[in-house]
């Protein structure tokens, strides 16, 4: 068995290791290689081309409010090439009592708008109030207990819409640490992010950037995968088919073994989702739980011809509360061009996430019957589908329930205690393109200085888009 060496190891060719080779790229002299288990990189990220249409497996896009990920465009020339659909011009819905409801995208929007009743938004107000809740309370029983239970069917959209979770079941803490934060620091969100924005404003730093936008291309996000990939020598810095089975610590550095190699380098990198990262070092340490949960969505690509329409914006999104078959719906060909042949619409709808894992089991025709039927409810959808594509990705998306404040603050000291190791990707620090990029391009910083990485120290608060 042939030994490899290199300066560095990356495990998982997913976008978080597909950057992190970008970047270690760059520096002079380091030599390193990605190993990917699939016939393919790009993991979660799944474009599919079919009849003229164009669908998403996985990531739809990102928001172009991420330093990192606008820096990553600009290096790989994708700048020029990249699509954009603006939040502002393009509205979301909410399906509430089986109609759709349309929800403005800033939160003082939404207070004012319509949405519940001038009673509901005292109660909202009642946070100037209330002490931070101690615990580790979920999503739910926070938003309850800060603002009460009016936003629980507008949270709920959110959190299916983000993690297909369940907010019953998502932490706070987890999802939000920045706005858990605030609650520490200050006692009440509302007065924390006052503050907070006048004193940006003092500072002179605007904090009305305006809503940001939804980025692609024009061949799905696959082509961010593939441009990455692009850069990388066959063999020498990347391989595929390459399942890693097992990794060991060596005197000075990680031995890494595959069925037919093994490898040894200076620095590790388990650029993986927290569960097969969980796999592979369990041997070796003890994580305080074995896995996390995660849930798995399906998408069903719908095509309809001329006679069909569509309502302006992005799509919608279904509160559990509402007991319907999908999770809400894209209007994908209201967001891109070129995602449909001529005078045709593009709608993917998603089916399954934390709550509905049975409906993962049921055949593609009775998924696409269902998810029709729903559709047709609340949309102006007429005969039957000209398109009708099921697809079902490998993965699932990371929860962060109970215990994963814990099992995070386990893989930070772990990364402080063992030299050269380095755990990142999908759920670590969470789930979004842009905090993939972002955390990859801080361990390759810290792999160029020569340091351990301690994961993020400054939990910002995360602004949220339906
Ligand atoms: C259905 C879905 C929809 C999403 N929508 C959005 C969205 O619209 N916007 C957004 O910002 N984010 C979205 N996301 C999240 C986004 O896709 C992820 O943040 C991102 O793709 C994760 O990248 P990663 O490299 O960390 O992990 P992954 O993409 O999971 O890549 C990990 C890679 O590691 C490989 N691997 C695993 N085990 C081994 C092993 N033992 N040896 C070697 N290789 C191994 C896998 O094969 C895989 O290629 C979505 C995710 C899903 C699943």
């Amino acid at each position: 068995m042939e030994t490899v060496k290199r300066d560095s190891l990356i495990i998982g060719a997913g976008l978080s290791g597909l950057s992190i080779a970008w970047k270690l790229k760059q520096i002079p002299g380091h030599s390193f290689l990605l190993l990917e288990k699939s016939d393919r990189s790009g993991g979660a990220i799944v474009s599919h081309a079919e009849n003229e249409y164009l669908a998403e497996g996985g990531p739809h896009g990102f928001l172009d409010n991420c330093a990192e990920s606008q820096e990553l465009l600009k290096e790989t020339g994708l700048d020029k090439e990249m699509l954009k659909a603006p939040l502002k011009e393009f509205v979301r819905y909410v399906c509430m009592n089986g109609k759709l409801r349309l929800i403005p995208q800033s939160p003082t929007k939404i207070l004012t708008a319509p949405l519940i009743s001038l009673f509901e938004k005292i109660r909202v107000a009642g946070d100037l109030f209330k002490k931070p809740l101690e615990g580790e309370p979920t999503v739910s029983q926070w938003v309850e207990y800060r603002f009460g239970k009016a936003l629980l069917p507008y949270v709920d959209a959110v959190f299916t819409g983000t993690y297909a979770g369940d907010f019953d079941r998502l932490l706070i803490d987890g999802v939000m640490p920045g706005v858990r934060k605030i609650e520490k620091e200050h006692g009440s969100i509302i007065y924390g992010l006052l503050k907070k924005k006048k004193e940006m404003r003092q500072k002179g730093s605007s904090t009305s950037k305006g809503l940001p936008a939804m980025t692609s291309f024009p061949g799905g996000m696959t082509r961010l995968a593939e441009r990455l990939r692009e850069n990388l020598t066959d063999t020498e810095e990347i391989r595929c088919n390459c399942p890693v089975q097992k990794i060991t610590k060596t005197e000075d550095g990680w031995q890494v073994t595959t069925e037919e190699e093994t490898f040894i380098a200076r620095n590790l990198v388990l650029a993986l989702p927290v569960n097969p990262a969980l796999s592979l070092i369990s041997p070796l340490h003890t994580p305080p739980q074995a896995s996390i949960p995660e849930a798995q969505i399906i998408t069903i690509a719908l095509g309809f011809g001329k006679d069909a329409t569509l309502p302006p914006g992005f799509g919608y999104l279904s509160p559990e509360q509402e007991k319907r078959f999908c999770l809400g719906a894209l209007f994908s060909s209201n967001m891109f061009p070129g995602r449909t042949p001529e005078g045709h619409l593009l709608l993917e709808a998603l089916v399954g996430g934390r709550r509905h894992p049975e409906r993962l089991e049921l055949d593609d025709e009775t998924l696409i019957k269902e998810a029709v039927k729903d559709l047709k409810q609340l949309l102006d959808l007429p005969g039957e589908p000209a398109y009708a594509r099921v697809l079902r990705p490998q993965g699932g998306i990371p929860q962060l329930e109970a215990g994963y404040p814990t099992l995070l603050q386990w893989r930070n000291e772990l990364m402080q205690k063992e030299k050269g190791l380095y755990m990142t990707g999908f759920g670590w620090e969470g789930i979004g393109l842009n905090e993939m990029i972002k955390t990859a391009f801080r361990v390759a910083d810290a792999i160029q200085a020569g340091e351990q990485d301690a994961g993020e120290t400054d939990t910002k608060v995360k602004k949220i888009y339906f």
